[in-house]
C-alpha cells in the first residue's frame, strides 16, 4: 500500500484546494444557527457553485453534469470538500443513490433532462424504500402498483423518508405483483413529489429536527415511461440503490478524539484538569484505536479502488465501527461536562454541541443504511464465511406469507 498520491493524484488535489480555498469560506459553518430551510438554501448555493466550476458529482459523465472524474480523484475531491463545515447534507441521498441508479436505467433522454438538474442542486431527490412492514427486510413491502393502460396507480405508505419534505423528485418501489415470492413482484420508479395524491408528514426526533417522514400515496399516477428497469425488476434495480448507498454510508464523523482531548484538557474532575485522571485517557486511548482502525480500513477501500476494484461486504465493518463509537464519545463527553451536558444551548456548551450532536444523532445512524445487525450479518455471511440467515419465505408467494396485514 502506498497512501501518497501519485504525482497527477497531486496535481488534482492541488486544483481542489484552489476552488476551496476561494470559495468554501462563505458557505461553511457550523448547522446549529439556523433552520432548515437557511441549511438547504445555503446548501443549494454551494452545489450550483460547484456544479458550475465543474465540481458537482465529480465521477458522473460530463454530459448528465458530471466532471467525468476516477473513483480515486471523487475519493480526493472527498477528503478536500470534508475539511470544510459545507452544507452538503441535502444531496447525499440525491447525488449519492438515485443518480446511480438513474444513471444505470433511466432512458438517455430522462438522463440528460432530470441529471445535471440533481447535480446543480435546482432539484433535491429523496429514497421511497422504507415502510413500516418492509425495513431491513426490504422486499417484504407492501406499496401497491397496479398497471392502468399508460399509467401506474400506487397506494401505500412509506417511512423515515428522509428529506422528503424539501425533495422535488424520489425514487421509489413498489409491489406489482403479490402472487410471486416477495423478491420477484417488485417495480421501480420515479417520481414527481408534486404529483397529487402524494402527502407527506414530517416525523419529530429526539434531536428537535425533523429530517425524516411518513409519506402516503393515494391513487397516486405515475407514467409508465417512469420506471427504471422491467415490471418485477424491481428488486435488482433497488440492489442498484443499495450498492450505491453502502458506499455513501460510512464513517459516522461527528465530534472524535481531537474534541475529546480538547474537552478532557479544558474541563476539571476532582480539581485537575479531566485528561489527568486514568479512567478519563483509557476511555480516549480505546476510541483513539478505533479511529486508527477505521482510517486505515479506510485506505485499505482507497486501495482498492485505486487499483480500479470495488469495494467488497468489508466496508461495512466502517458503518458498526464509527456509529457505535460516535454514540459512546458523546456519551462520555456528556458525562464529562456533568449537569451543562444537558444544556442544548451552543453558546453554553463546549465544543458547539457536538457531543450532544453525537448522542442524539447516533441512534439513527446505527439504523439508517443498514442496521447494526444487518452489517453485522453481511459480515458473517459475506466476510467470515459464516451459515447464511435463516429466510423461510424466500420462495413463498408473498400474498401467502402469514402476517398481521389484511
Ligand atoms: C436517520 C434515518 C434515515 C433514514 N432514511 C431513509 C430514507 O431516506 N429512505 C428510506 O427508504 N428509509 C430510510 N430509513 C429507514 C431505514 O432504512 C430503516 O429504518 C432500516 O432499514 C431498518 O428498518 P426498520 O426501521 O423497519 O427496522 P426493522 O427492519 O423492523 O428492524 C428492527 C430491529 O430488528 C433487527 N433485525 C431485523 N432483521 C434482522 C435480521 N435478519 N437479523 C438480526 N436482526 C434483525 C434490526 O437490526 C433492528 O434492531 C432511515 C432510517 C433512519 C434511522
Amino acid at each position: 500500500m502506498d497512501f501518497n498520491d501519485t504525482r497527477e493524484e497531486a496535481a488534482f488535489r492541488a486544483e481542489a484546494r484552489a476552488f476551496l480555498d476561494k470559495h468554501a469560506a462563505q458557505f461553511a459553518a457550523p448547522r446549529r444557527n439556523e433552520t432548515e430551510a437557511q441549511y438547504v438554501e445555503r446548501g443549494k448555493r454551494w452545489q450550483k457553485i460547484k456544479y458550475e466550476n465543474g465540481w458537482a458529482c465529480l465521477n458522473w459523465p460530463k454530459e448528465y453534469g458530471g466532471r467525468g472524474a476516477t473513483p480515486m480523484e471523487q475519493i480526493i475531491w472527498g477528503q478536500e470538500e470534508g475539511r470544510h463545515d459545507l452544507p452538503v447534507g441535502p444531496f447525499a441521498i440525491g447525488l449519492g443513490m438515485c443518480g446511480p441508479t438513474m444513471i444505470a436505467y433511466a432512458t438517455e433522454a430522462q438522463k440528460r433532462e432530470q441529471l445535471p438538474l440533481m447535480a446543480s442542486g435546482e432539484h433535491i431527490w429523496c429514497q421511497l424504500f422504507s415502510e413500516p412492514a418492509g425495513g431491513s427486510d426490504l422486499a417484504a413491502l407492501r406499496t401497491r402498483a397496479v398497471r392502468d393502460g399508460d399509467d401506474w396507480v400506487i397506494n401505500g405508505q412509506k417511512i423515515w423518508t428522509s428529506g422528503a419534505h424539501y425533495s422535488d423528485w424520489g425514487i421509489l418501489v413498489t409491489r406489482t405483483d403479490p402472487n410471486v415470492p416477495k423478491h420477484k413482484g417488485l417495480t421501480f420508479f420515479f417520481l414527481d413529489m408534486h404529483t397529487p395524491g402524494v402527502e407527506v408528514k414530517p416525523i419529530k426526533q429526539i434531536s428537535g429536527g425533523a429530517n425524516f417522514n411518513e409519506v402516503y400515496f393515494t391513487d397516486v399516477r405515475i407514467p409508465d415511461a417512469q420506471r427504471l428497469g422491467g415490471v418485477g425488476q424491481g428488486w435488482q434495480v433497488s440492489i442498484t440503490t443499495l450498492m450505491n448507498e453502502r458506499l455513501a454510508v460510512g464513517n459516522a464523523g461527528g465530534a472524535d478524539v481531537d474534541e475529546l482531548l480538547a474537552l478532557a484538557r479544558a474541563i476539571k474532575l476532582d480539581g485537575k484538569p479531566a485528561i489527568a485522571n486514568a479512567a478519563v485517557r483509557e476511555k480516549i486511548a480505546e476510541w483513539y484505536c478505533q479511529t486508527s482502525g477505521l482510517k486505515f480500513t479506510n485506505y485499505r477501500t482507497i486501495s482498492a479502488l485505486s487499483r480500479g476494484q470495488t469495494p467488497g461486504p468489508e466496508n461495512s465493518i466502517t458503518k458498526v465501527v464509527s456509529a457505535a463509537k460516535q454514540q459512546d464519545v458523546g456519551s462520555f463527553g456528556i458525562d464529562l461536562m456533568d449537569m451543562g451536558g444537558i444544556l442544548m444551548d451552543a453558546k453554553k456548551v463546549p465544543a458547539q454541541l457536538a457531543f450532544q450532536s453525537n448522542f442524539l444523532g447516533a441512534p439513527g445512524y446505527r439504523i439508517a443504511g443498514g442496521t447494526d445487525e444487518i452489517l453485522r450479518n453481511i459480515i458473517a455471511e459475506r466476510v467470515l464465511g459464516l451459515p447464511a440467515d435463516i429466510r423461510v419465505d424466500k420462495n413463498v408467494p408473498f400474498n401467502q406469507v402469514p402476517s398481521g396485514a389484511k
